[in-house]
């Protein structure tokens, strides 16, 4: 069998992509069917960090939020990551992985710390780390943490798991025209105005040469192609 082209990798899992098609929450065959995905990554072998959004939950700049403080929107969008990974770490143990979550906030009575040294670890170790509340400030987003946390740990890619499978030249909700780009790199996507992460996340992966895969979680199988390196989705380099 040929092995997956990568060691280590950042899996970027948007909050909306746990709601499957309810308004909001957490929908449970979504987060199963999710959870056997990642079941399948760890158990080839590849060390899988997650970081998990909370849009389906709260968001900070959100209608709900409106005449809020910012920064106090954004805690709660914080912490409506981490009952997110609590539940995907609940979910993956029903599948027998064994999956750690660290916060970038302190709820220690709920979960543990970020550690960098003890994430690392627990990676060698051959758990899954899910890393909650972003990157523990208001005013940034989880793509950003995805970056963050991405570099920090050594991941060889980003996998942002989205509901479309990949960068489209236009929206092709909007244009029939629109193509999809198998690969495209940093400076390509910047001269498009291509929105493939957030300005700061995009900024620091490329930095750091950081690569992002694009790949959609809802095609059966994506995710696994992704990890043995064949043609899915959309991989930004740099
Ligand atoms: N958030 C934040 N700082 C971070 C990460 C997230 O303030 O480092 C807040 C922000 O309010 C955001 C919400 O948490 O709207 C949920 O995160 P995000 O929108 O990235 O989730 P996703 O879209 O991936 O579900």
């Amino acid at each position: 069998m040929s092995k997956p082209a990568y060691k280590r990798v950042l899996l970027k899992l948007s909050g909306e992509a746990l709601m499957g098609d309810d308004p909001y929450g957490i929908n449970r065959g979504t987060i199963e069917r999710m959870v056997a995905d990642v079941a399948e990554v760890a158990k080839a072998g590849v060390e899988l960090a997650v970081v998990i959004g909370g849009g389906n939950i709260f968001r900070g700049v959100a209608p709900g939020a409106q005449g809020m403080d910012r920064a106090t929107a954004d805690y709660m969008g914080m912490l409506a990551t981490v009952m997110n990974a609590l539940a995907l770490a609940d979910a993956m143990r029903h599948v027998g992985v064994v999956a750690r979550v660290m916060s970038a906030i302190g709820i220690e009575q709920v979960v543990e710390p970020y550690v960098r040294p003890k994430a690392l670890q627990y990676l060698e170790e051959g758990k899954v780390v899910i890393f909650a509340a972003g990157t523990g400030n208001p005013f940034f987003t989880t793509d950003t943490a995805a970056a963050l946390r991405g570099s920090e740990m050594s991941a060889e890619i980003v996998l942002k798991a989205t509901k479309v499978d990949g960068v489209y030249s236009a929206d092709p909700k909007k244009d029939p025209d629109a193509t999809l780009y198998h690969t495209i790199s940093f400076d390509e996507a910047i001269a498009q105005h291509l929105q493939v992460m957030d300005a700061t996340a995009f900024a620091l992966c490329r930095d750091q040469k950081l690569p992002i895969k694009v790949f959609s979680i809802t095609k059966p199988g994506a995710m696994m192609r992704v990890i043995m390196g064949e043609e899915e989705g959309t991989l930004v380099h740099v």
